[in-house]
């Protein structure tokens, strides 16, 4: 007997012949795996991406997140092929503290700008994403009304790599973005760091957000942030908060007559407003719009998106460089060495350097 379990003594039991392949409970999971694998080629990506099918532009910004070098060259050659069909948005950076109402403000602007028939991309870079490996920026459910519209792409900061690696991959994603029709671009980041630059080297408008504070506001705001805002805003100005906000606006207004006229031409103006009531909403947009009339009018527009495309130049070439180099297995474990030798006091800082690069460069 097979299974000696089924002899008549052991009763209320009753053991299967077993079967060597398990039938699959849903037939149909096997195909939709299939269907999840699905690779395309960079012409069925661009071909997807030109027709604004979201589902394919978020696969190939999940392929320029990839460290993957064949994701890469995928999504360089995506990227190559798209870049004919952009530059025809308006790009907005949006920088403030944690807490200073930014996901609030965006989710207002963002349903403003959609009202007014445009497609609208919120991408974002945080810095601390290296760190905290999530994202606490860009992320949906800090925007309810904007997460559910059909005409609106949200998409968290890159995580993983250097700050340069992360803004460029966003810089890329822009690029992306545009192509699928996307007419408007917020690009959001925490005003804490290096990432304001980052960011403003990517956008035309740099938009500050402030809270009124006790009256020593302008504490804590590194001056090279305000000096790259093309407009400052105060908001919470609602309810009690309305004269303080309005005291602030005259103290941000006062300082910023200390600095010189930016290149633009453009006065950077100061505003109040209240994201979460929605006061003022219009009045903030008007002035990004006035912005960019004045700047196309003038040639400041066409001259800032030049030399950003310069200034990426060259970040990409000391990025890529400075990967190549400390991805090099050989110069990894030269490094190690020297870096024995320097902590011995063997040898200088500078000759090790020197000694490590002359290595590097001989063996290109
Ligand atoms: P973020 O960290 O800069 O993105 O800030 P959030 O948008 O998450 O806002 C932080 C807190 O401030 C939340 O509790 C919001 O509800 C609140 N908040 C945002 N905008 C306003 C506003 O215009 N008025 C008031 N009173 N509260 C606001």
């Amino acid at each position: 007997m097979e299974h000696i379990e089924n002899d008549e003594q052991f009763q209320g039991l009753r053991v299967n012949k077993g079967t060597s392949e398990q039938p699959t409970v849903n037939p149909y999971l096997n195909n939709f795996k299939k269907f999840k694998r699905k690779t395309y080629t960079a012409s069925e990506y661009v071909e997807g991406i030109l027709k604004g099918n979201i589902t394919i532009l978020g696969q190939a910004v999940t392929l320029i997140e990839s460290a993957k070098p064949d994701h890469q060259a995928l999504a360089q050659e995506v990227i190559e092929k798209c870049l004919p069909y952009t530059g025809n948005s308006i790009r907005v950076g949006i920088t403030g503290v944690p807490g200073a109402g930014k996901s609030t403000s965006i989710d207002a602007f963002g349903m403003h700008i959609l009202k007014e028939n445009h497609k609208l991309a919120v991408l974002a870079i945080d810095p601390s994403s290296e760190v905290t490996k999530g994202s606490i920026l860009g992320d949906k459910t800090r925007m309810e009304k904007l997460s559910v519209e059909h005409n609106a792409f949200i998409r968290p900061s890159p995580s993983a790599g250097s700050l340069g690696g992360v803004a460029r991959k966003t810089r890329e994603t822009i690029i992306l973005c545009e192509a699928a029709g996307f007419d408007r671009i917020i690009v959001e980041t925490v005003g804490v760091g290096q990432s304001e630059t980052a960011v403003h080297s990517m956008v035309d408008f740099f938009l500050l957000i402030q809270l009124a504070g006790t009256g020593d506001e302008l504490q804590g705001i590194k001056r090279g942030i305000m000096e790259m805002a093309d407009g400052i805003v105060i908001n919470k100005a609602d309810g009690t908060n309305i004269e303080k906000a309005k005291l602030a606006q005259s103290h941000f207004q006062n300082a910023l007559h200390l600095f010189p006229l930016p290149d633009s031409g453009w006065t950077p103006k100061v505003m109040t407003y209240s994201g979460y009531y929605e006061i003022g909403i219009d009045e903030v947009l008007k002035m990004i719009d006035d912005y960019i009339d004045f700047v196309k009018k003038n040639g400041y527009f066409d001259y800032r998106r030049n030399e950003q495309s310069r200034y990426w130049m060259y970040e990409t070439i000391n990025e890529k460089l400075k990967n190549n180099f400390y991805n090099n297995p050989k110069i990894q474990e030269e490094l190690k060495g020297y870096e024995q030798q320097v902590l011995n006091s063997q040898m200088t800082s500078f000759a090790a350097a020197n000694k490590i690069l002359d290595s590097y460069l001989k063996n290109l």
